[in-house]
C-alpha cells in the first residue's frame, strides 16, 4: 500500500513538474489569467485562444553521403487579425508541435504589445544544426520555404531568424520564394543580412530593447543604472548586447553565462573584452578577467537586475525563491514558469515580461518590414531612436494598465495585448 501511494505521488510529482515546464501550458494560464479580468465576450476568447492555423511538413532531403532523410517542419500562425502572421524559425532537435504554438501565440501578444500590425506565428524545423553542413542546411531550408510557399508572403506570413536560424537562413528562403514568385521579394522575410535588405540596428535590436525596458523599470523603482549590479544568463546575441549597452551606462555586469558555464566579478567585468573572448572562444569559460561559476548558479548571484537571455524555463518554483534580484528583464521568450511569476511577485520583483522586454527584435524586424516595402532605408540612428519611442511608450502603457488593475507587469503585458487584438476583432467583425 505505502509503496504504490509513494509511487503515484512520485508521478504526479513528475507530471506537475512536467506541467510547469511546458511552454504551452505557461502560455495558456498567461492568457487565461488576464483574459479573465478583461471579462471579454466568450466567442473571442475561443476565437483567439487557440493558432488559426497549422501546417506540419515533411520535408526529403538529400543529406551530403547521398542518403535521403525525411524531416518534420511546422508552421503556426497563432493570429493574423492585426496584420500578417510574424515569427522566427527554430531549428533545434526538440521542436515539436506544441513549442511552436505556444512560441506562435506569445508573437501575437507581443507585437500587439508594442503596437507594431502584425498578428503572431512561429516555425521550427526537428533538426540538428550543429551535426549538418551547410550545404544540407541550405537544401533543408529551401525545402521547406517551397513547401511553405502559400502560407509564407509579406502579406500573409513573415519569417525571422530564432534559435539556429541566422541571416544566411533567411537569405535562403528570401531567394527559394523569389525565384517561385519570379521577383525578388525581399520583404517575405526580416533578419536577412544588410546587403540583402535588412535593417541597420537589427542584430542589436533585441539587446537595445532590454537596456531601454530596464532603464525604464530602474526608474519606476527608484534604482540608479550607474553602480546597478547586472546578471545575464546567456551570452548570446541578445545577452551580450544587453550586457555592453548596459555597462556602458554605468551598471557592473557581475555575471554571466552561457551553455558551457559562468564567470562572475563583484565589481563588475569588462564587457568588452568579455564579448572579444566569447568571438574567439564561443564561450565565456575561461575568461581571465574574472572567477569561474556554476552557470546553473548564476541566476543566484547577488544582483540588482537579472536578464535571463537563454532558454524557456530557467526560473522554476525550485529556485525562485533564491533569486535576489529587484528587476528581472526577460531577454529569453519563457524564461519564468507561471508558478515562479507568482513566487517572484510575491517577493515584490519587477518582472518585465518577454513579450514587453524582448520586443526590440520583432519592432526593428517590422522597422526592416517596412522599408523593403518602401525601398528606403533609414540610418542606424533613426532605426534606434524609433525603436526607443516605441519601447519606452510600451513600457510605459503596460505600467499604467497594472496601476489601474493591481496587476503583475505580466498580466498588464497580457491585458493591454489581448484588449488590442480583440479591439481589432470586433472592428472587423467576425466572418461566420
Ligand atoms: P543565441 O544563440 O545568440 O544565444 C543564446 C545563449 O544562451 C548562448 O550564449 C548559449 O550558450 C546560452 N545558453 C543556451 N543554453 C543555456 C543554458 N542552459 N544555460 C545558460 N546559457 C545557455 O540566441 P539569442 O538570439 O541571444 O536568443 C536568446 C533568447 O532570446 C532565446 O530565448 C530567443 O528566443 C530569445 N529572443 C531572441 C531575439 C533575437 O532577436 N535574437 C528576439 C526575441 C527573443
Amino acid at each position: 500500500m505505502i509503496e504504490t501511494a509513494t509511487e503515484s505521488s512520485g508521478m504526479d510529482m513528475g507530471s506537475t513538474i512536467q506541467k510547469e515546464l511546458d511552454p504551452l501550458e505557461n502560455a495558456r494560464l498567461q492568457f487565461e489569467e488576464a483574459a479573465a479580468r478583461l471579462k471579454l465576450d466568450p466567442t473571442f476568447v475561443q476565437i483567439i485562444k487557440e493558432p488559426r492555423r497549422a501546417t506540419i511538413v515533411k520535408l526529403p532531403v538529400q543529406m551530403d553521403d547521398g542518403s535521403f532523410r525525411v524531416f518534420t517542419g511546422y508552421r503556426v500562425q497563432h493570429s493574423i487579425i492585426r496584420g500578417p502572421a510574424k515569427g522566427g524559425i527554430r531549428y533545434h532537435p526538440d521542436v515539436n508541435l506544441e513549442e511552436v504554438m505556444a512560441l506562435a501565440a506569445w508573437m501575437t501578444w507581443k507585437c500587439a504589445v508594442v503596437g507594431i500590425p502584425f498578428g503572431g506565428g512561429k516555425g521550427g524545423i526537428a533538426c540538428d544544426p550543429p551535426k549538418m553542413s551547410k550545404g544540407e542546411l541550405e537544401r533543408l531550408t529551401r525545402r521547406y520555404t517551397a513547401d511553405l510557399i502559400d502560407v509564407f508572403g509579406p502579406e500573409s506570413d513573415v519569417p525571422a531568424p530564432d534559435v539556429n536560424t541566422n541571416e544566411q537562413t533567411m537569405a535562403w528562403i528570401m531567394d527559394t520564394y523569389s525565384m517561385h514568385s519570379r521577383h525578388t521579394v525581399t520583404s517575405v522575410v526580416t533578419g536577412k543580412p544588410l546587403a540583402l535588405g535588412g535593417s541597420a540596428g537589427r542584430r542589436e535590436a533585441t539587446g537595445r530593447g532590454v537596456l531601454l525596458v530596464v532603464r525604464e523599470g530602474a526608474k519606476r523603482i527608484g534604482l540608479a543604472l550607474k553602480g546597478a549590479r547586472v546578471v545575464v544568463q546567456g551570452f548570446g546575441n541578445v545577452g551580450s548586447v544587453a550586457a555592453d549597452l548596459l555597462a556602458k551606462e554605468g551598471a557592473l555586469v557581475v555575471g554571466a553565462s552561457d551553455v558551457q558555464g559562468g564567470i562572475t566579478k563583484p565589481d563588475g567585468l569588462d564587457v568588452p573584452a568579455l564579448i572579444q573572448h566569447v568571438q574567439q572562444k564561443k564561450t565565456v569559460v575561461g575568461f581571465p578577467g574574472g572567477t569561474p561559476i556554476d552557470g546553473k548558479k548564476i541566476l543566484e548571484l547577488p544582483c540588482d537586475i537579472l536578464i535571463p537571455a537563454a532558454l524557456e524555463n530557467q526560473i522554476t518554483h525550485s529556485n525562485a525563491g533564491r533569486i535576489h534580484a529587484r528587476i528581472i528583464a526577460e531577454g529569453a521568450n519563457g524564461p519564468t514558469t507561471h508558478q515562479a511569476d507568482k513566487i517572484l511577485n510575491k517577493a515584490g520583483v519587477l518582472v518585465i515580461p518577454d513579450i514587453l522586454a524582448n520586443s526590440g527584435g520583432v519592432t526593428v524586424s517590422y522597422f526592416e518590414w517596412v522599408q523593403d516595402r518602401q525601398g528606403l532605408f533609414w540610418r542606424e540612428e533613426e532605426v534606434n531612436q524609433r525603436l526607443e519611442h516605441i519601447m519606452v511608450d510600451s513600457f510605459h502603457d503596460v505600467a499604467r494598465m497594472a496601476d489601474e488593475h493591481k496587476v503583475s507587469f505580466r498580466v498588464a503585458a497580457f491585458m493591454l495585448a489581448i484588449k488590442r487584438v480583440v479591439d481589432a476583432m470586433t472592428l472587423r467583425g467576425v466572418y461566420a
